[in-house]
C-alpha cells in the first residue's frame, strides 16, 4: 500500500497516523530529510508555524521539502507552511500561491467546532487557533472548503492546505480520502 509520511516535528502525530491506516495507507513518521526517501505523500501536521518552520529549516526540511516532488497535505499550521507569506517573517515552504492570516479568529474564538463542506462533502472540522486563506494569487488554486466567508480549504496541483484538524474528529478520514482520491492520485 502506499506510504504516507507524517512530519514528526511537532502535533497529533499518532492521530494523524490511526487515520492514514483507517484509509489503507501505511503512516511513516518522518524525522530526518532522508525519511522522505520512499514516501509516496506527505503530511505536515498542525502545531505552531513559527516554531515548527525553524525547527524544519534547521533540519533541512525546508531545502529537501522544496525540491521534493511527492503530494503534500498540510493541515493549520502545515497550511501556513505551504503558504507564501503570513505577513510575518518565519521561515515558509512557498509551495503553493496563497497567502494566510494567522490566528484568524482570534482570541473571541480560540476553538471551535463546526461542520463544513469538503467539496460538498458534510465533514466535522475543528479549529484551533485556526488560520484562514487571506489571498489566492493565482487561478490555478481550487477552494474546497469554506467556514462562512473564510476559505479554510485549497488545492493546487499536488498540494493541499486545510486550516482544521481531521485527525480530531470521527469523519476526519473523510479529508485524508479527498487526498489521496483527488490529489495523489491525479
Ligand atoms: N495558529 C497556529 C500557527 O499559525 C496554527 C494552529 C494550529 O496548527 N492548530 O502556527
Amino acid at each position: 500500500s502506499m506510504i504516507i509520511g507524517i512530519l514528526g516535528i511537532q502535533g497529533d502525530i499518532e492521530e494523524h497516523e490511526e487515520m492514514v491506516k483507517k484509509i489503507n495507507c501505511t503512516p511513516k513518521r518522518i524525522r530526518t530529510p532522508a525519511d522522505l526517501d520512499d514516501i509516496d505523500a506527505l503530511i505536515i501536521p498542525g502545531g505552531e508555524s513559527t516554531t515548527m518552520g525553524k525547527l524544519m529549516k534547521k533540519y533541512g526540511f525546508i531545502e529537501a521539502l522544496k525540491k521534493s516532488d511527492f503530494p503534500i497535505l498540510g493541515t493549520c499550521a502545515g497550511m501556513v507552511l505551504l503558504s507564501k507569506g503570513t505577513g510575518r517573517e518565519q521561515p515558509l515552504l512557498e509551495l503553493m500561491d496563497i497567502t494566510i492570516k494567522r490566528n484568524a479568529y482570534g482570541s473571541q474564538r480560540e476553538s471551535f467546532e463546526e461542520d463544513i463542506e469538503l467539496d460538498g462533502e458534510k465533514v466535522h472540522a475543528v479549529f484551533i487557533r485556526a488560520p484562514i486563506v487571506d489571498k489566492i494569487l493565482n487561478d490555478k488554486v481550487k477552494v474546497i472548503a469554506k467556514e462562512g466567508d473564510n476559505i479554510v480549504g485549497v488545492v493546487e496541483g499536488k498540494y493541499m492546505a486545510i486550516a482544521f484538524h481531521p485527525e480530531l474528529s470521527d469523519d476526519g478520514y473523510k479529508v485524508y480520502k479527498y487526498f489521496l482520491d483527488n490529489v495523489v492520485g491525479k
